[in-house]
């Protein structure tokens, strides 16, 4: 419960129209997309600029309100789930592209711009932005700077943080600061700007964000590789990576995955195929030309079945739609799906994909796995119903298996998802005490009253 007076004070602050205290918009937003209980916020707020955003914040500060705040809900860790009730502070009327400098070659855009949009906006003007999270059509800039987001392109082209120039973010009294800057160099200061990029809004709240932007290639081939042995396929994944060719995008999916994507969307992919691969080189014309013999040549040597290689744009986009339906057309088989993201450095991608099969039979599970095998960063998905407690019980031990085999791999809990909820209880094994215990100390000294996103991250 907040007090009637705090409510009064939030409507006088954001307008009467922003503030959402009955039960059904609370409930709306008491759960993000993991598999976790969901928690009832004690109200919901939704500031329109930025001058009120600050003043939200402080006013959270003073009275001792917890403060989760949320952009589109999509992450996998839980941490937009407000777990320990409080302010839900939504930034959805905070979704203006600033700027786009096409001479600099840089955006500004408030938190609340959705990733797809100004994707579209910079391509409009001849410029890229390369960070695609699968989620892209609904996530938030501020979510993906907050997670540092990556997706399908991160292989080549990096993932959020390294299109951050800049950023503007509330402290928790409310004091607006300012790090990085619009050149292409900056070296002022402490780095609070890499402070903030995947801090889940456990340290300040973003505002205003810079986005380095960059040309478009100006060629790209995609192809799909047809393989009747997942271990050829995760081992031609190493292979090409072994020779010093870093395609834009080279994405794994088992059969499992091949299958229920193939029911969803109807694409053409190959039902029987024990795994395929998915690759994309860009860059220069004559690059591309040359990157994509040497690709075709290595998917060859390597056993692969089939090799089809996109005829157009047309073909190559159906097929990227498919790849991003995985996780939707996974969730449609059970009633829970939990989505993991062990990422191993990228040599021992098959023996993680080995693993991965043991472990599924060692639990009795069904385990479909896709993702960024390029960058390492897979994503086995355990197919369950969380009703089932006997079943549930084997998941999470299943889970554990996983981070420890990614761990002993010389890998880590997470690629892309981020801490959260979701695995604040596992970050010693990768971590250690000590780097825990520092973060605390940072925590302690930005807030004080522990209000920012509380149990995210590094526990209570
Ligand atoms: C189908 C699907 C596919 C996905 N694919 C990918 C993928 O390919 N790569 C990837 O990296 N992730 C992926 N994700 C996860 C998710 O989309 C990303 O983590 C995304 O960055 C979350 O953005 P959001 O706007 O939904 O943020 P939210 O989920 O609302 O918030 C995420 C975190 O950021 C904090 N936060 C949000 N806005 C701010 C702000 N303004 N200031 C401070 N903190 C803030 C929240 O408190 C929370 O801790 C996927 C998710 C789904 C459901």
């Amino acid at each position: 419960m907040v007090h009637a007076a705090i409510v009064k004070q939030l409507k006088d602050l954001v307008g009467s129209q922003n503030v959402f205290d009955n039960k059904a918009d609370r409930v709306t937003y008491a759960y993000d997309a993991a598999v976790l209980e969901p928690q009832l916020p004690a109200v919901v707020v939704r500031p329109e600029n930025s001058e009120v955003l600050g003043r939200v914040v402080a006013l959270c500060n003073r009275e001792g309100l917890p403060l989760t705040v949320r952009g589109a809900g999509t992450n996998l860790s839980g941490g937009a789930i407000p777990q320990q009730g409080g302010v839900v502070l939504l930034t959805n009327g905070l979704n203006r592209i600033l700027e786009i400098n096409s001479e600099d070659m840089y955006a500004v855009v408030q938190p609340g711009v959705i990733t797809a949009q100004l994707a579209a906006a910079v391509e409009a003007k001849g410029l890229f932005y390369p960070p695609d999270p699968g989620s892209q059509a609904v996530s938030t800039l501020g979510g993906n700077v907050a997670e540092n987001a990556g997706g399908l392109r991160g292989l080549k082209y990096g993932v959020t943080a390294d299109y951050v120039m800049g950023l503007r973010f509330y402290d928790v009294e409310g004091n607006l600061i300012k790090t990085g800057s619009r050149t292409v160099k900056c070296a002022t200061g402490y780095n609070l700007k890499a402070l903030m990029i995947g801090s889940e809004g456990t340290l300040g709240v973003l505002d205003e964000i810079t986005l380095k932007l960059i040309p478009p290639p100006r060629a790209r081939k995609s192809m799909l590789a047809v393989f009747d042995q997942m271990e050829r396929a995760s081992q031609t994944v190493a292979a090409i990576i072994a020779h010093h060719i870093v395609p834009a995008t080279l994405e794994f999916l088992d059969n499992f995955t091949i299958r229920a994507v193939e029911d969803f969307s109807h694409a053409g992919l190959p039902v029987e195929a024990a795994a395929i691969l998915l690759v994309e080189v860009d860059g220069h014309p004559g690059q591309v030309a040359e990157e994509g013999e040497q690709v075709e040549a290595i998917l060859k040597q390597m056993g692969a079945k089939d090799i089809q290689v996109a005829r157009d744009d047309a073909q190559r986009d159906r097929i990227w739609a498919a790849r991003r339906s995985a996780l939707s057309a996974l969730a449609k088989l059970k009633p829970t799906v939990v989505l993991e993201d062990a990422t191993v450095p990228r040599s021992k991608i098959p023996a993680m994909v080995h693993a991965l099969q043991g472990i599924a039979r060692r639990f009795d599970l069904a385990i479909g796995t896709f993702g960024h095998a390029g960058d390492g960063n897979l994503h086995p998905t355990i197919l369950t119903d969380k009703r089932d407690k006997g079943e549930w019980q084997r998941v999470e031990a299943a889970i554990e298996a996983i981070f420890d085999e990614a761990l002993a791999l010389g890998g880590t809990l997470s690629g892309e998802h981020g801490t959260g909820l979701a695995k604040a209880g596992f970050l010693k094994k990768e971590t250690g005490q000590g780097a825990i215990l520092l973060s605390r100390r940072i925590k302690s000294a930005l807030d004080p009253n522990r209000i920012l996103n509380p149990g995210k991250i590094i526990g209570d």
